[in-house]
């Protein structure tokens, strides 16, 4: 059985003080759900901040993204030593990276062997965009973005990723798949593929994640669903009301 996991990404979105104030009011009506991982992503600025408030909590921090070298001449980048000081999970692959700042399938599998390596959990986001969904290209798509993302990681390690299935042309734009697709691809395209890669125990033991519109009104649909682990929520995470009924929708 696995635990559902419920993150929210903050995108870029709050100052140190907004998101002390967002957690204020989230976290403790997030850390009575038991039964759900619940992750928080925070801009990196505020994950110091953050951290220290979700201490004594059950509540997970993560970051939106990371860098694979643990340290040199990348400017404006961050370490997955750096991370791991704050944060046990990171996002990685995010199709806004993939869309705006050159993310490929190779970075995303320096991302999770890094990720992997220091300990971190990855949450690795995979989705077509809305002209593969309507050539019927999603299948293929999302294919070769977990063959590529997850090349060469060891089947010891599968437990350990969750991956986000969020189709690009879902997110932010308040046209929601439907949970039925949603599970298809997760059950048909994504366990299969997680199959392949790690076998039927390794496929089994990992969380797929639906990520794109997700609010309080459409949670319970996707979470109906067996292979829909839980959500990657992105501007429903910003506000309270819907962020703590979309967790509690994921309880099983
Ligand atoms: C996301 O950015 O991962 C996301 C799913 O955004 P939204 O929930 O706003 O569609």
């Amino acid at each position: 059985m696995r635990t559902p996991l419920v993150a929210g990404n903050w995108k870029m979105n709050k100052t140190v003080a907004e998101a002390r104030d967002l957690v204020t009011t989230m976290s403790p009506r997030l850390n009575e759900i038991a039964g759900v991982e619940k992750v928080l992503c925070p801009p990196y600025l505020a994950l110091m901040a953050v951290a220290s408030m979700l201490a004594d909590t059950d509540l997970g921090l993560g970051a939106q993204d990371m860098h694979w070298e643990e340290k040199g001449a990348f400017t404006g980048e961050v370490a997955p030593n750096m991370v791991k000081e704050f944060c046990r999970y990171v996002i990685i692959g995010h199709s806004e990276r993939r869309a705006y700042f050159g993310e490929t399938d190779e970075t995303v599998n320096r991302k999770v062997a890094a990720a992997l390596k220091y300990g971190l959990t990855p949450i690795v986001c995979v989705g077509e965009t809305l002209d593969q969904y309507e050539s019927g290209l999603t299948a293929e798509v999302v294919r070769r973005q977990i063959n590529g993302g997850l090349a060469g990681i060891d089947s010891a390690n599968a437990p350990k990723i969750v991956v986000a299935y969020e189709p690009v042309w879902a997110i932010g734009t308040g046209k929601a798949s439907s949970g039925e697709n949603a599970n298809t691809v997760h059950q048909k395209v994504l366990r299969r593929a997680l199959s392949e890669l790690f076998g039927a125990d390794g496929a089994d033991a990992i969380r797929i994640l639906y990520g794109g519109s997700v609010t309080a009104s459409n949670a319970a649909e996707f979470f109906a669903y067996p292979d829909i682990d839980g959500a990657l929520v992105g501007g429903a995470s910003l506000k309270p009301d819907e962020f703590v009924a979309i967790t509690k929708a994921a309880l099983r």
